[in-house]
């Protein structure tokens, strides 16, 4: 085969179809979660591999890699970064304030307790969240990130 015909990995990955879409790349999405996400109508319109933008200026929720694409404001959660507003965690309310928080007064236990939840039988990521994915990875970064260092350090 040609080399040139022979694509790398990276431009395999379906990207977000431009030009609605902010051509960013996107996460797989469990069908489970399309199933809750997206009206069932759109839902028919997609491929079985469905991926979702993570970017909070892209009107585009889900698409396929085939350029067929679902509205963010067509799923049932927005949810965050698309909603800036809204919750990390939309099974248990925790918010991005909340974490930043936490994290100056160095008191993890409202995280602990979240991560405690999320392994538990009231968290549902996977039909409260467009990605399918759980917020505690997320929650994790943030309150690192924002974790004060030590002044005798
Ligand atoms: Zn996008």
């Amino acid at each position: 085969m040609n080399k040139a015909f022979v694509k790398e990995d990276d431009d395999r990955e379906p990207r977000c179809p431009q030009p609605e879409g902010c051509g960013g790349p996107g996460v797989a999405v469990p069908p489970d979660t399309v199933a809750a996400q997206a009206p069932e109508t759109a839902v028919a319109a997609l491929s079985d591999d469905v991926l979702y933008c993570l970017d909070p200026a892209c009107e585009v929720g889900y698409f396929d890699p085939w350029g067929a694409t679902i509205p963010a404001t067509a799923l049932a959660s927005l949810s965050w970064p698309k909603d800036p507003n809204a919750p990390l965690c939309p099974c248990f309310g925790m918010t991005r304030e909340d974490v930043i928080e936490d994290a100056e007064r160095k008191d993890p236990s409202r995280l602990r307790e979240l991560i405690a939840k999320s392994e538990g039988p009231d968290a549902s990521c996977t039909t409260r969240t467009p990605d399918g994915r759980c917020c505690v990875t997320e929650a994790r970064r943030l309150y690192l990130r924002h974790l004060q260092p030590d002044p005798e350090e």
